[in-house]
Parts: structure tokens; sequence; C-alpha cells
């Protein structure tokens, strides 16, 4: 429902037609629930089922929990069931969710670009290794993501994460979903402005706050003021992007509307300038209009990209200025968008004069084992701490520089390399089979493979080349704007359904953003994948032009 606080709020509404046929927009006076998600929403303010998970769920087991609770208002707590083990995917369209419903969790646990001392990453590690049969992922939105949570262990591991500063909460549901931050912020040399106040003040405002906790669907937020773009904001909700007014001096941009999936859309730059100080405003007034003006009727068209899509640029600013804001902003030009690598992997120097040093696991796999080793050897060697990055890597802030190459190499013992090759720095995976119900094919263990043959095949690759390998459509590992996006799903062969995959050639980000060709022939199982990946390659290192590369090339 409408609140009338939010009414209250604005100072003045922007002419906007009401159309025939609603679309559920709360703004629009079409307050009614169109669907089963809007209406669990009504019924009870997700954030509720907080206490009934500490104090009934927890204690009653698995068998007591409300189903409306556990496939819906859960999610606000960062926990999803996870797949039953063994049921192929085949299966993932044809059974209903609760046939795919294991009785174990996946527990999602938000950094927001924060840095993690040693403590904490020790907290996320042991938390891995007693309760969650030692996974820990790191996600590319800066998550810990965990398996085979038991409804019971949740208040302790909630209390562990307290202890350390940590928290799933809104991790995922229609919320404010995890912050992506710039993993150098602060330290790095290059850096335009360090946003990290920004993002704290909108997690203290805005998280776990009733009034934007009942979204259309999920509100995705990224942040950097470094110039390498390195929070992917092409693929974000909102993106707050460092830029420099020739008067005022550092702020951000404002960009909207980017997300993925089915129906893929890049951010539209808003060509503004604001100041580190207005950042949480300005994010209060977007999510906003996200709230208030967003479609709500259908689950498919309830992202801020459609109504982006549908208003326009200079419209959506006017309804922020206008109704949301109360002021108009500053015009700037916005920034270039930056070509090269966004990850910060390998050894750079911060502002100090110490180092940062990102390393790479393999797709985003990590363990509660390794965790607790890696808060070791922060201990060990005087590191500040860890920030996960949106591309499945994790960066040491704060190195002393005698330190760094013993450290590489005992980063290198626990499986953290900081000089991998392009292959394994270069290929994410989504969660995929192992314990996602909407997966089609397995995707963790496929890159693995994947990385391992590459390495042997094209061991020296100059040019980096990127690979996302995605179990389903929805394109949790950003599909469409890798070199090699893979999307599973179900291809023939030899007259059989097989797990493969459907080809995106040709995607990318920053300078040459764009989404890559869906390539109808392109589809590959996934046995033949190795050897697909090869011929592709084979084919561009030998038919480039000097400096060409893998985008450009695909774009001929
Ligand atoms: Fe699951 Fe599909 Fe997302 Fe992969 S892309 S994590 S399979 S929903």
């Amino acid at each position: 429902m409408s609140d009338p606080r939010f009414t209250a709020k604005r100072a003045e509404r922007t002419e906007i037609p009401r159309p025939k046929r609603g679309e559920g927009q709360w703004a629009l006076g079409y307050t009614e629930p169109l669907n089963k998600n809007e209406q669990s929403k009504k019924d009870d303010s997700p954030l509720n089922v907080r206490d009934r998970i500490l104090h009934t769920y927890s204690k009653r087991g698995f068998d007591s929990i409300d189903p409306a609770d556990l496939r819906g208002r859960f999610r606000w707590m960062g926990l999803y069931t996870q797949r039953k083990p063994g049921i192929d995917g085949g299966k993932t369209a044809i059974l209903e969710e609760e046939e795919l419903d294991d009785r174990y969790f996946m527990l999602r646990v938000r950094s927001d670009g924060k840095l993690l001392p040693a403590a904490a990453v020790r907290a996320l590690g042991t938390i891995g290794v007693d309760f969650a049969r030692d996974t820990a992922d790191v996600t590319d939105r800066e998550n810990i993501q965990y398996h085979w949570i038991r409804i019971e262990d949740v208040p302790a591991i909630w209390e562990r994460l307290d202890e350390a500063g940590l928290h799933s909460l809104e991790a995922c549901g229609d919320s404010p979903r995890p912050f992506l931050g710039s993993p150098v912020a602060g330290v790095a040399k290059d850096e335009i402005i360090d946003g990290t106040s920004a993002l704290a003040e909108i997690e203290r405002r805005y998280i776990g706050n009733p009034d934007f906790a009942n979204f259309p669907r999920k509100f995705k937020t990224a942040l950097t003021g470094h110039p390498s773009h390195d929070v992917s904001p092409e693929t974000n909700d909102i993106a707050f992007v460092g830029t420099v007014h020739p008067e005022h001096g550092p702020g951000f941009d404002v960009w909207v509307g980017g997300g993925l999936s089915t129906n893929p859309m890049l951010a539209q730059k808003m060509g503004v300038w604001i100041p580190l100080e207005q950042v949480p405003d300005v994010w209060e007034g977007v999510a906003s209009i996200f709230r208030d003006y967003g479609y709500r009727r259908l689950r498919s068209r309830a992202r801020l990209k459609f109504l982006v899509a549908d208003w326009g640029i200079a419209k959506f600013r006017e309804v922020l200025e206008n109704e949301y804001l109360g002021t108009e902003l500053v015009t700037l030009e916005s920034p270039a968008s930056p070509v090269g690598h966004r990850d910060h992997v390998g050894v750079h120097e911060q502002q100090d004069g110490k180092r940062y040093v990102g390393v790479a696991p393999i797709a985003g796999r990590v363990s509660g084992t390794v965790l607790v080793q890696l808060a070791d050897l922060i201990e060990q060697y005087g590191v500040a701490g860890a920030r996960l990055t949106p591309y499945q890597k994790i960066v040491l802030i704060g190195v002393e520089p005698e330190v760094v190459d013993e450290l590489l190499d005992r980063l290198d013992e626990i499986g953290l390399s900081a000089r991998p090759s392009n292959w394994r720095q270069n290929t994410m995976a989504c969660t995929g089979i192992e314990f996602c119900k909407l997966a089609i094919v397995d995707t963790k263990n496929r890159a693995r493979d994947l990385v391992a043959e590459l390495e042997k095949r094209f061991p020296d690759l100059d040019t980096p080349i990127t690979v996302n390998v995605n179990g389903c459509p929805n394109a949790c590992a950003r599909t469409q704007v890798a070199d090699i996006g893979l999307k599973g799903q179900l291809v023939m062969h030899e007259g059989e359904q097989v797990e493969g995959f459907q080809v995106h050639l040709g995607g990318a980000t920053g300078l040459q953003a764009n989404f890559g060709r869906k390539l109808r022939a392109h589809k590959v199982t996934s046995a033949g994948l190795d050897d697909y990946v090869t011929v592709v390659v084979t084919h561009y290192l030998a038919d480039r032009e000097d400096g060409e590369s893998f985008t450009t090339w695909v774009a001929r």
C-alpha cells in the first residue's frame, strides 16, 4: 500500500498520464496487489520475519516454517532454500518450487564495500566451517554466500556476524540489495573521490528501514570514485560514478536503470555532478521513484530499467528533482568510460606507499577454511584487511612493500593467486545447479575445469578474454557483458537434450559497453565447451589486427 507519508513528501507532482491498464504503480493510485508477491508483502512486512526466525522457526525446526515466509519473506534476511541435490536441469521448469526445495538454506552476507579486518574475515571463515559444510563463495555482488545452512543455526550465525560488524539483512528480496563499493576506496593513488562515507550513510539510513523494504523488485546500488569504474556501474539500478567538476571539484555522476537478465539494459547516464554529502539524498530520491512509480503488476517488468526506458532519462531527472529532491542538480557531461581491467588483481601502490594486492580464486569459489587461513595471513603480515570485488576477487589493503613477495607465495599456497592466468583472472561463474533452484546447468565446476583446460591450451594469451558462465537466463554472472558469455540451457545433442549453453560473443562494459551478440547457431553442450572456446579463441588470435580487442573483432 502506498504510505501517505511518501505522498506528503513530494513537492509537486509531474504530469504523468494514468495508463489505461494499471501497472500497479502506487503513485498513480494502483495500490491493490496485482500478484502473489505483492500480496505477501502487503500481508506482512518482510522485515518482521526476523523475529519469527529467532524465536519460533529456529527452535521448532524446518517443518514449522510458514510457506509464505519460507518462499517469500526469508529472502529479506538473505535466506533462500537451496536446490534439492540430484534434480537435473531438465526438471527446473516443470517442477513446483516446493519440489525443488531442500531443507537447507543458502545464506548471503553483504559486505557493502566495507574493509573486512582479520576478525571479520575469520568470523566469515568459521561460520563456513562450523555451519555451512565449509562453503563460502565470493559473489559478484561483494557477498559471501554459504550453503547447507540449517534454520536451527541461523541465530548463532547472526550473532557471530553481528560481532564482526556484518549482517545478511536485505541481501535478497525486493529490497536495497548489497551495495557494490570500490574495493580500493580511500587507498588507490589514482582515485577521484572516496565514497566510503556515503555508502555507510545509505546503509545506516535505509537498510532495514520499513519505508524502503518493499520495492517492486530488487534494487541494486553501486558506487565508485575510481577511474576504472570498478563496480560495473552499467549493470546496476543506480550507480554513483566519480567525476570532477571544473569549479566544484570531485563528486559523482548518477546512472540509473541498468540490469541484465532476460531484457538486458545498460544504465543511462544522468549527466550531473553531485557532491559526496548529497549522495544519500539522491539515493533516497531514486529509490523512492522506484518504490512509488515502479511497475508492480508483472514481475518480469518490475525492475527500474523498464521505467527509465519508458520515461527516458530527461523525464526521470525531472521527476527526481521536482518531486523528491526539491532542487535542481548541477549538469555536467558524464565522465568518459575507461578501457581495461576493473578487478584490481595483482600488486598496486597505494596513496600512502603501501600496496594493495588483488587475488583471484577460481570463479569465486572459496571455502570457510580458506577464509580462516586468509585471516591468519592478514594478521601475520600486518595487513589492514580485505575487500571483496564485483568480479569475484578479493583485494588485500595496506600491505607493507617489504612483505609483498613472501605474502604472495603464502597466498598461492591457499589457492588465492595474485599472479593468475588470463583464464583464471577473467572467468566468473554464478551459483548454478549445485545449489540454485532456477539453474539448468552446472557452472562452478564447469568453470573450474574450463579454466584448467584453457590454461593448458593457451598458456601465454597476451590479451584479456572474459568468460562468464551462467546457469540460466537470469545472468547473475553477467552473461551479456563478457567476451564469451554463456547462458545455461538444455541443448540437443544426438537426439537428446543435454546440459549446454547459448553463447553470447563480444559483450563488454566500459568504453566499448555493449551486449554480446547472441548467435543462434552458437549453442554448445557443456561437454563440448572447452573445444568450442578453443576454436573461437584460435580464430580470433589468427584473424585479429594489431591491438584489436576481442570485442572489436567480434563486431567486425
Ligand atoms: Fe541461479 Fe540462474 Fe542466477 Fe545462475 S544465473 S545463480 S542459475 S538464477
